[in-house]
């Protein structure tokens, strides 16, 4: 599904270069669960960002799909970030204003799908993770494990081919991580492809596939036994 190959990210600060990425390469297949470990400034979020479309390397390959997404517009890109990738952040990033089914209705807004369409939808995805009896409340009336859930169902609320989460349970108590990660093992259990970001062993070992970074280069791949 994806294939990355010798991908360079390189920032230009001040007079010196800092190589967030070296030379990575990475495969991955429909279905997988991979885990990105790793210390902080190893560069899992800048990986994460290219893979979601929202960055772009300064040199390599990235093909999602048979396409070259490098080759791609800026509007091609944007479409596939719309319409094929899911994000899940550590801080949940939903807007304030708006209740839990209005932030999942979001992603929805400028595809086409119907008013009627997209509550249901919106409705049906908030039921998955949960939350139902919450539709109504505003972020600021969730707990911090609620909010990430309407986060998780705003991401997959499109159906994605991929989803993505960069520290899903970084800002979450335990009991509320394993609620996340439990909802996150099922969706793969059910065919969804998710790559995420962490560096919580515990939550890392529940990916099929683990990579460390280091530095901007991964290091070690392994496997994960279950
Ligand atoms: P991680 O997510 O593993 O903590 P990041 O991918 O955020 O790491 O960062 C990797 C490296 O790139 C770090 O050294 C960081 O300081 C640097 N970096 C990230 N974003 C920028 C930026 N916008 N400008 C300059 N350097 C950056
Ligand atoms: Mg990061």
């Amino acid at each position: 599904m994806i294939d990355l190959k010798d991908l360079w990210r390189t920032y230009h600060v001040g007079d010196s270069d800092v190589h967030a990425l070296r030379a990575v390469d990475l495969e991955i297949q429909a279905g997988d669960y991979l885990a990105v470990m790793g210390p902080s400034g190893s560069g899992k979020s800048t990986l994460l960002n290219i893979l979601g479309c929202l960055d772009r390397p300064t040199s390599g390959a990235y093909v999602f799909e048979g396409r070259e997404v490098g080759g791609l517009t800026d509007a091609e890109r944007t479409l596939l970030r719309q319409r094929q990738i899911g994000f899940i952040f550590q801080f949940f990033h939903l807007l304030p204003r708006l209740t839990a089914l209005g932030n999942v209705e979001l992603p929805m807004l400028f595809a086409g799908v119907s008013r009627s369409e997209r509550r249901r939808l919106a409705a049906a995805a908030l039921d998955s993770v949960g939350l139902t009896e919450r539709s109504h409340h505003r972020p600021d009336q969730l707990s911090g494990g609620q909010r990430q859930r309407v986060a998780i169902a705003r991401a997959v609320v499109i159906k994605p081919q991929l989803l993505l989460a960069d520290e899903p349970t970084g800002n979450l108590d335990r009991k509320a991580a394993r609620e996340v990660m439990e909802l996150l093992d099922g969706m793969n259990a059910a065919g969804q492809t998710i790559v995420l970001v962490t560096h919580d062993p515990e939550v890392g070992e529940r990916a099929r596939t683990a990579v460390r970074m280091d530095d901007g280069a991964i290091v070690e791949r392994k496997v994960n036994s279950k």
